[in-house]
């Protein structure tokens, strides 16, 4: 795991004003990105550098997420996806996904919005979870629409095979494509949270490069609430954050620190 702390005499002080300003929250909504499922060995899906932005076979692998393409060579796309989205079994929850869990166990923080796609918050305890781009909990028929679940298609898809229904329509993961739109009824509650409710917001392991999610922490601050960024990278918000950290993991030890006291 790389690491990103900050010298106890830069990091300390600066958590010590977050935890106040955190006990002082009263509704506290967390938007978490591929920095987290990096930390559990799982690729950067969209980031510059990640397998998003890679080559697969000559081709961009933009170009196999797209929706067209996918729509017309389905094989190509799940040739490509067998290995990581279909063996989520292979990855495990992380001092992240764990200590998001117990914060929400705690009634810490209230809603949490993820850009990840891996099911990871979930393993974690995590259930009530907005997942942005979809979930590959959730695939469909795209003729019959028939519903089919993760375990019913990753033996197929996890071999680079199609999964076909019982229609024969080709199946699709009900992730979000290129070309394709968000769930509209996720962009209502992310607008309804961030852009009204919460007065504190928490961006965990995003870059916040990817649209429209990268506005969510934006709608936050318009409305006055206070900004908390953990990222290895610069983000495009930090200049608004009001808390700025590095590194993902020395900030979940000093948060299960603070909920231990709370606890008590
Ligand atoms: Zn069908």
């Amino acid at each position: 795991m790389l690491d990103y702390s900050e010298a106890p005499e830069v990091f300390n002080p600066k958590f010590e004003l977050f935890e106040q300003r955190l006990s002082k929250s009263r509704y506290i909504a967390v938007l978490t990105g591929a920095g987290v499922s990096t930390m559990s060995g799982i690729p950067d899906f969209r980031g510059t550098g990640g397998i998003y932005t890679s080559k697969y076979e000559h081709m961009d692998v933009e170009k196999i997420l797209n929706i067209d393409f996918f729509n017309t060579h389905p094989e190509i796309f799940y040739k490509w996806a067998a290995d990581v989205w279909f063996k989520l079994e292979n990855y495990k929850p992380n001092i992240v996904h764990e200590t998001v869990a117990r914060m929400g166990r705690l009634g810490v923080i209230h809603e949490v919005f993820t850009q990840n796609i891996d099911l990871l918050h979930q393993a974690a305890g995590f259930k009530e979870i907005y997942e942005v781009h979809g979930s590959p909990m959730h695939n469909y028929c795209t003729s019959c629409h028939k519903h089919y679940s993760y375990e019913q298609i990753a033996p197929i898809a996890s071999q680079g095979k199609v999964p076909y229904c019982s229609c024969h329509g080709v199946i699709k993961p009900d992730i979000v494509f290129y070309g394709e739109m968000l769930n509209p009824h996720t962009l209502q509650k992310a607008e309804e949270i961030f852009g009204r409710r919460c007065d504190m917001c928490m961006v965990l392991g995003s870059s916040l490069n990817v649209s429209p999610a990268n506005q969510f922490p934006y709608m936050a601050v318009q409305q006055g609430s206070t900004l908390v960024i953990v990222n290895a990278q610069e983000t495009p918000l930090d200049d608004y954050a009001t808390f700025r950290f590095n590194d993902l993991n020395q900030t979940c030890q000093a948060l299960n620190k603070y909920l231990d006291k709370k606890e008590k």
